[in-house]
């Protein structure tokens, strides 16, 4: 049954990938012919709905253009003013427009989901075998609470919609150590400590570990690292502690939970040991593969993976967002740095923004830096602007491109922000590796710095603690313009490899780290520093434990803990003052001889 399944999957793969051009057209056809009348299309289209007239009238546009057609909709206007199928939902997107979550309509379509599942679910198969058969999946799940708008429409991240669909309902105690009560139990503290018991009660059946983003799985890490005594001696006793109060938790795990001393004496034979090198593979000896997201910002997180997994693959199988599922890596095996994601063109209407990237940054680090190089970058920043987008079967390998999608679900020509490269194609459907989340996170005058140039630059300075046995489990950042020249404050969370106790780093090498990021940044940057428009680095390190308090902050304030990815940079004066009680020490750049 799940072989025949498999192979039907296979089959689709290949059918999307082949015709991708036909089915390109044969999408975008339906979604003009269904929604042209729509108040939005209606005021570009004149009621013509052919490719050319679409291309030619309907503007690439921002969240920040829709948004008041999606307000209009939370507030209680007709879904029909955006789109002719009537808006179920929103998902809440970590996308933020002015520091609130991005709303994305959703319709009662559920096939696309389904068969992305599917695809990715065939395609995993063909690598690592009939998982489901040799045991379950230790995936860490997490929810966050709907939102009602005022129009009674609910609001909830897209994970949140996916688990609570009847769909995900049926299979989860089959496929998942996660009991469905664990997934939903709002406080996160609480749902890690009971997904991590079960998955270690159930241990030997364990075939996969992971969750949706690299982020959770290294926070669930040092969760166990903390709580690795504790949960032994729940496993021990067969009684569950006493702080987990969620009754949902409480009631799941008593029917899973009984006395096994021996299970609890081999994990804490594990965790005893000085190193936690190789953990995940000590731990869960079956797994196969750790599956999270570990591209594009998530790369941070691949460092301490790769010490954690003790070899184990580290795949990450899709790229998707909450404006559409986009593609799946047909090669799970290939490091996180070498992932292409090969879309699939039924799921939106595609359109890629050819992006000069490269040029740029090589035209700003040329040209010398005056008035007239501000005035002629800025030109050059118009002109690419201007430049027409491409279709998704005529993209070019090697060629950066900016994702526009149109989809049924009411975005139109829309620009999701994020940069990705074009590196081939999969019969005629084209493979993207992830770049950036196209955005600026750090600005001081002119200069600006993305989060791309950031995570490059973090990437070069904490080579150099490498050698001394520190690994950097979480940063982050923010533009300090309290005081004049202003400058940019990075704060770092580090751990010892081979032990729990935490070293003072050597001053004079964090000085040294403070030098290599400025170095590693832009043109710009660097130039303002030699004039002193940008005064020195400061690098924060953080006590343990800082980042976890940070992503519990966040999580309270909102955000989703399965698709939390950690933020580069932050502006929430609660959240700095988080960082900031817990800094162990200060240090600064001192060169500006680039
Ligand atoms: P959300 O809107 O909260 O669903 O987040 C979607 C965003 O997460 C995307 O626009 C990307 O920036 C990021 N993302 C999703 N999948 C991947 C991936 N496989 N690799 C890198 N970034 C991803």
């Amino acid at each position: 049954m799940a072989a025949d399944r498999h192979q039907a999957g296979l089959k689709i793969l290949e059918k999307l990938t082949t015709d991708a051009y036909q089915i390109q057209e044969q999408v975008l056809e339906d979604i003009l012919n269904r929604n042209a009348g729509t108040e939005y299309l209606r005021g570009f289209l004149n009621g013509q709905c052919d490719k050319q007239h679409f291309k030619k009238n309907v503007p690439i546009v921002t969240y920040d253009d829709i948004e008041p057609y999606i307000h209009r909709i939370a507030n209680g206007e007709s879904s029909d003013i955006l789109l002719a199928e009537p808006v179920t939902g929103f998902y809440r997107s970590t996308g933020t427009s002015g520091g609130q979550p991005k709303l994305i309509p959703s319709t009662a379509e559920k096939d696309k989901g389904a068969l992305f599942q599917t695809l990715m679910g065939s395609v995993m198969n063909k690598h690592f075998g009939d998982l489901d058969k040799a045991g379950k999946s230790m995936q860490l799940l997490f929810t966050k609470p709907e939102i009602e708008t005022p129009s009674g429409l609910l609001a909830t991240t897209a994970t949140t919609s996916i688990f609570k669909d009847s769909g995900f309902r049926n299979i989860v105690s089959m496929r998942y150590t996660s009991p469905i009560e664990t997934i939903f139990c709002s406080d996160i503290n609480q749902s890690m400590y009971c997904q991590l018991l079960v998955g270690l009660i159930q241990r030997d059946k364990v075939v996969s570990v992971g969750s949706i983003f690299a982020s959770a799985m290294v926070r669930a890490i040092k969760f166990i690292e903390d709580h690795w005594e504790e949960l032994c001696y729940n496993i021990k006793t067969g009684h569950l502690s006493s702080w987990i109060s969620d009754s949902g938790c409480k009631n799941a795990l008593s029917l899973i939970m009984k006395p096994n001393p021996d299970l609890a004496d081999s994990i804490e034979n594990i965790c005893g040991c000085k190193s936690w090198e190789g953990i995940i593979r000590k731990l869960w000896p079956k797994a196969k593969y750790i599956g999270a997201v570990a591209t594009g910002v998530m790369s941070q997180y691949t460092a301490a993976l790769d010490f954690y997994s003790g070899g184990l693959p580290l795949v990450s199988s899709a790229y998707v967002c909450s404006e559409a599922m986009c593609g799946i890596n047909l090669e799970p095996l290939s490091k996180p740095a070498d992932v292409s994601y090969t879309f699939l063109s039924n799921m939106a209407y595609f359109e890629f923004l050819p992006v000069k990237k490269d040029c740029l940054t090589m035209f700003l680090d040329q040209v010398q830096f005056n008035s007239v190089a501000r005035q002629e970058s800025k030109e050059m920043m118009s002109s690419i602007e201007a430049i027409e987008p491409v279709d998704l079967v005529n993209v070019e390998p090697g060629q950066c491109y900016e994702l526009v999608v149109t989809t049924s679900a009411g975005l139109y020509r829309y620009k999701v922000g994020d940069i990705l490269m074009a590196t081939g194609f999969y019969n005629n459907a084209p493979q993207f590796q992830f770049v950036e989340r196209q955005n600026v996170i750090l600005s001081i005058d002119a200069e600006k710095t993305s989060e791309v140039d950031l995570l490059r630059a973090v990437t070069k300075a904490k080579a150099l603690l490498d050698p001394l046995g520190f690994l950097l489990t979480g940063y982050t950042s923010y533009a300090d313009t309290s005081s004049t020249p202003g400058h940019y404050i990075l704060f770092w969370e580090l751990k010892m490899k081979e032990s729990n106790d935490m070293k003072e780093p050597d001053p004079k090498i964090m000085v040294e780290c403070c030098f290599s990021m400025e170095e590693s940044l832009n043109y710009t940057y660097r130039m303002y520093r030699k004039e002193n428009i940008i005064a020195p680095l400061e690098l924060r390190v953080v006590k343990q434990g800082t980042f976890d308090a940070l992503m519990d902050y966040y999580v309270s304030q909102g955000a989703s803990m399965s698709q939390y990815k950690g933020p580069s940079c932050i502006k929430s004066k609660q959240a700095i003052k988080i960082l900031d009680s817990r800094v162990m020490g200060k240090f600064f750049s001192v060169e500006t001889q680039f």
